[in-house]
């Protein structure tokens, strides 16, 4: 057996997915969990990609006609009360303030003040923002209603995992309210859209579009719609939902407008969001055993440049060699941004800081010393490719970086492309369907794409084998044929797979 290649990530991928993935995000210098459980402290590096992936969001969020608002972190219990399938979602989740001061007994803080109704921390925000809307919208001129938030939102998860689910994680969460089903729904496929577009283009991270089963829907949902990637050791990530939640928080909340003959109706409302947990995504798309590496659409700094200095004086010349070299590169453009460029001048090691920058991904790293002021070149390493500097001509470094950035976007997402279509198994018979799933190692695991009868006693076969239906993929051949469950007749085809 050859001997195993240092990595700078321990374990490797196959050795320990889960635990690769916490090294990562350390290695990397992203996040770390809390004190408190199930929440995390997002450092620079983690909060840096979040922010771009908000930029990008948020102006496809404006193109779309949406305009930002802020509602209350704190809701009346009496609100969620209000749609029952929504308050029974998330009762099992919530966190509540019933006091409003502390006073000190026997040395102690204890809370005091009770509060008359308690008020819950938003788990989601249909409830106050619906109270709006009643007040809001009075006539159809008032439709449709376009809003979003970006926001923290607390769901006390039993099962925190950093990013993937946390406690409290930061999103964005739109609302709209609209004249006619047709309308909402519309807009549900149009967010959904959205989302998947940015997820492929931004993140380098394929998804299969489809709508979810009855029983994975939103709480107090007509119809939810995901976006859903494979992680590298096979498991499915729902990486965005859009819902179209029909007259039912209308009517609970009395969100209703006159309309153009003078009639009162009740509105069609939707909501959809994406998370922090993308974050999470990214890294298990993409990341490899020498740490993440990230998609240049969304790194906080797209090409840093590592100073090679020996002797005095080197630094100075490297200095003046660059100060030309990034003024022109931060001139340029990629996916409509400035190019994002950064010279680590800390006083450390260059292999150590080399090495951190390969860990967080940046996605070009160049190193410069004394020899290539002299040749007038660059050592390139592309986070993408080998670990070897490329000896490039400087001038043709500058002219090519963009394209360079935009090649390693492209081979980041083919990469996970390659790996969702190759690991993506049609199956016809239940036996086939119990072999994928019991080849489960981390690179063996697969997605089966098959029919499914959706009856309840299939619901529990999967509960045994802890698999999942991830979504009815939008993309169906329509003919009839019998469940891989059950043998029943079916026409649907499913993705079903291990999931986080
Ligand atoms: P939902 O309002 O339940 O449809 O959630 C919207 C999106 O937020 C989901 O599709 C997930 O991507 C994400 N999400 C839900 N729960 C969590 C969590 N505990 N931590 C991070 N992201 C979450």
């Amino acid at each position: 057996m050859s001997k195993a290649k240092k990595t700078a990530v321990t374990p490797t991928r196959e050795e320990n997915f889960p635990e690769w993935y916490q090294q990562v995000i350390k290695a990397s210098d992203m996040a770390e969990n809390s004190p408190v459980r199930g929440c995390m402290v997002i450092k620079p590096w983690g909060y840096g990609i979040w922010e771009s992936i908000q930029r990008d969001l948020d102006r496809r969020i404006k193109e779309t006609g949406h305009e930002n608002c802020y509602f209350p972190l704190f809701i009346p219990l009496s609100f969620l009360e209000k749609e029952a399938a929504h308050v029974e979602g998330f009762a099992k989740e919530m966190a509540v303030v019933t006091h409003h001061r502390l006073v000190a007994e026997d040395g102690k803080l204890v809370p005091s003040g009770k509060l008359e109704e308690p008020l819950v921390v938003r788990p989601t925000s249909e409830t106050i923002i619906g109270d709006a809307f009643a007040r809001w919208i009075q006539s159809y001129r008032d439709l449709p209603m376009l809003v979003n938030q970006w926001a923290n939102v607390v769901r006390w998860e039993m099962r925190p995992r950093i990013f993937l689910r946390t406690a409290e994680f930061l999103w964005q969460e739109g609302h709209t309210a609209h004249a006619t089903a047709e309308e909402a729904m519309e807009e549900t496929l149009r967010m959904l859209e959205v989302y998947r577009v940015m997820s492929e283009e931004v993140l380098a991270m394929p998804v299969i579009v489809g709508e979810k089963p009855a029983h994975e829907r939103f709480p107090g949902a007509d119809k939810t719609y995901s976006i859903e990637a494979m992680m590298q050791d096979g498991k499915a990530l729902q990486a965005g939902t859009s819902h179209f939640l029909g007259q039912h928080f209308s009517k609970a909340q009395n969100i209703r407008y006159q309309t153009a003959q003078g009639g009162e109706e009740f509105c069609f409302t939707t909501s959809w969001g994406v998370s922090t947990r993308l974050i999470g995504g990214v890294i298990m798309s993409h990341a490899d055993d020498n740490g993440l590496r990230v998609p240049p659409r969304i790194a906080p700094k797209q090409i840093v440049f590592v100073p090679i200095t020996r002797a005095d004086g080197d630094e100075a010349l490297i200095d003046e060699f660059l100060a030309p070299v990034v003024k022109e590169l931060s001139a340029q453009s990629f996916g409509g941004e400035r190019l994002r460029v950064h010279v680590d001048r800390r006083p450390l090691a260059p292999p150590e800081k080399r090495w951190e920058w390969v860990k967080k991904g940046a996605p070009i790293i160049c190193e410069v010393g004394p020899r290539d002021v002299a040749g007038g070149t660059i050592a390139m390493i592309r986070r993408d490719g080998e670990l070897k500097g490329q000896i490039t001509p400087k001038d043709e470094f500058v002219a090519r970086a963009a394209s360079i950035l935009a090649d390693i976007q492209n081979s980041l997402f083919t990469q996970a492309k390659t790996m969702l279509e190759s690991r993506t198994v049609t199956v016809k018979t239940k036996d086939e369907f119990l072999s994928v799933f019991s080849g489960d190692t981390t690179f063996g695991r697969k997605f089966v794409r098959a029919k499914w009868c959706g009856d309840a006693d299939t619901l529990a076969m999967l509960d045994e084998l802890s698999v999942t239906v991830r979504n009815v993929p939008f993309d169906q051949d329509g003919a009839p044929g019998t469940c891989v469950l059950s043998g029943r007749p079916a026409t649907q085809e499913v993705i079903f797979a291990k999931s986080y």
